[in-house]
């Protein structure tokens, strides 16, 4: 028997989750109607190997969970780290959060790119010739487990709570699956998105053959205008993608 109230409050214990299947559902279903490149075959088991590869790394992310818990919380108790410096409101406080964060993830991702090490495994994202939605959570483990490590130590020197984070993986994550999504949304409403976040005509410039263009637009979430163009060579190097004209 369902009790009452269980629903609404599974919902908001497993927001993220709960958002990440539905937007995932919603962009497949785009994915179907207005696709950006058409005629992709073995979808489903496209799409099967990223989530598997996703639910072993959120099972993971479980137990690592209580780490970021007490670094975060022995920061607020100790009042340590950037943002704890000043007496903010609670609101300023939470919106230098998201922007720091979102600078962070910009560093870390370009940490990615430019140290060999953690190249190796984050050249697992950018294996994927089909990129679409799920690509959006496909990493590897020992990705995800540099990323806590590095997380363990950022999140108290920035001072961030852990609602704070959370609100920040749970409003980014819909942008990280959309702007991998192989959704083909007109030029206009791209030009108008990509003044506040990224979308897939910024970002399949990142997954590109040529390392110089992989090797940019490494904005997640948050666009701030950067790499807002598609290059020539991405035309160049995927004779099937449509160039900047559509645009
Ligand atoms: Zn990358
Ligand atoms: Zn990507």
């Amino acid at each position: 028997m369902v009790l009452p109230g269980a629903l609404p409050a599974f919902l908001v214990q497993h927001a993220r989750q709960v958002l990440a299947i539905a937007a995932l559902a919603v962009l497949w279903t785009m994915e179907t109607v207005a696709p950006m490149y058409p005629g992709r075959t073995r979808r489903l088991s496209h799409n099967a190997t990223n989530l598997l590869l996703a639910l072993l790394n959120g099972a993971i992310a479980v137990g690592l969970a209580f780490g970021i818990l007490g670094v975060t919380a022995w920061a607020q108790a100790h009042s340590f780290g950037l943002l704890n410096l000043m007496a903010l409101p609670a609101w300023l406080h939470a919106a230098g959060a998201l922007l720091l964060l979102d600078c962070w993830q910009y560093w870390w991702h370009r940490f990615n790119h430019r140290v060999p090490l953690l190249w190796r495994f984050h050249a697992v994202h950018h294996s994927d010739a089909d990129m679409d939605a799920s690509t959006g959570v496909r990493f590897h483990t020992v990705e995800m487990l540099f990323s806590f490590l590095a997380r363990l130590a950022v999140l108290p020197l920035l001072g961030i709570k852990l609602p704070e984070l959370l609100l920040y993986e749970t409003v980014s994550l819909p942008v990280i699956l959309f702007h991998h999504s192989n959704l083909g949304i007109p030029g206009w409403a791209d030009r108008s998105l990509r003044w506040l976040i990224v979308t897939p005509w910024m970002h399949v410039v990142h997954h590109s053959r040529l390392q110089p263009e992989t090797d940019s637009n490494y904005t997640s979430f948050l666009s701030y205008r950067t790499g807002s163009s598609v290059p020539s060579g991405c035309r160049k190097s995927r004779g099937d993608r449509p160039g900047p004209g559509r645009l």
